[in-house]
């Protein structure tokens, strides 16, 4: 819906039939794709950034192993995973996820929530970067909180 909405403007505005430029605006991005994006470029910003050094800082070294592999430890339940280790997921119909993923993840104490730009980007930003962290094994416990983050909103 919102693609086609957006083709069907690319043509009006070559063929020079939208002229505001407010329209414009509108149309060619909904507040939706703004948000979706900003998210997804921030993200990718702090995963190399502020989530490196997080990670650099938390981990530890696996003594068991003369491979000098890293650990990190689940904040909630205690479990002790390898830095690198990933698993398949499962989906909600519980057929795996296509792609591995890292069996923990670096959680934010304060939930993120940018619903409106103007009011809550700055602190998103604030927060993404510079709040405080934790890890989380993916399951279940980071499950088990977006679970309940959700269930909030
Ligand atoms: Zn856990």
């Amino acid at each position: 819906m919102i693609n086609k909405k957006i083709g069907l403007c690319r043509r009006e505005i070559l063929k020079g039939t939208v002229k505001d430029p407010e329209e414009m605006g509108k149309l060619f991005m909904t507040d939706g794709d703004l948000k979706a994006g900003l998210r997804s470029a921030l993200r990718k910003m702090w995963t190399s950034s502020t989530r490196r050094i997080f990670i650099e800082k938390v981990r530890f070294p696996d003594t068991s192993s003369s491979r000098g592999k890293w650990l990190v430890k689940c904040d909630e339940c205690g479990d002790v995973m390898p830095l690198s280790a990933k698993r398949y997921g499962l989906k909600k119909d519980g057929t795996p996820n296509k792609r591995e993923k890292l069996v923990y993840e670096v959680d934010h104490l304060e939930s993120l929530t940018l619903i409106d730009i103007d009011k809550d980007l700055a602190k998103y930003v604030q927060e993404l970067f510079f709040g405080e962290m934790r890890i989380l094994c993916r399951y279940p416990c980071h499950a088990e909180r977006t679970k309940k983050q959700k269930a909030k909103k």
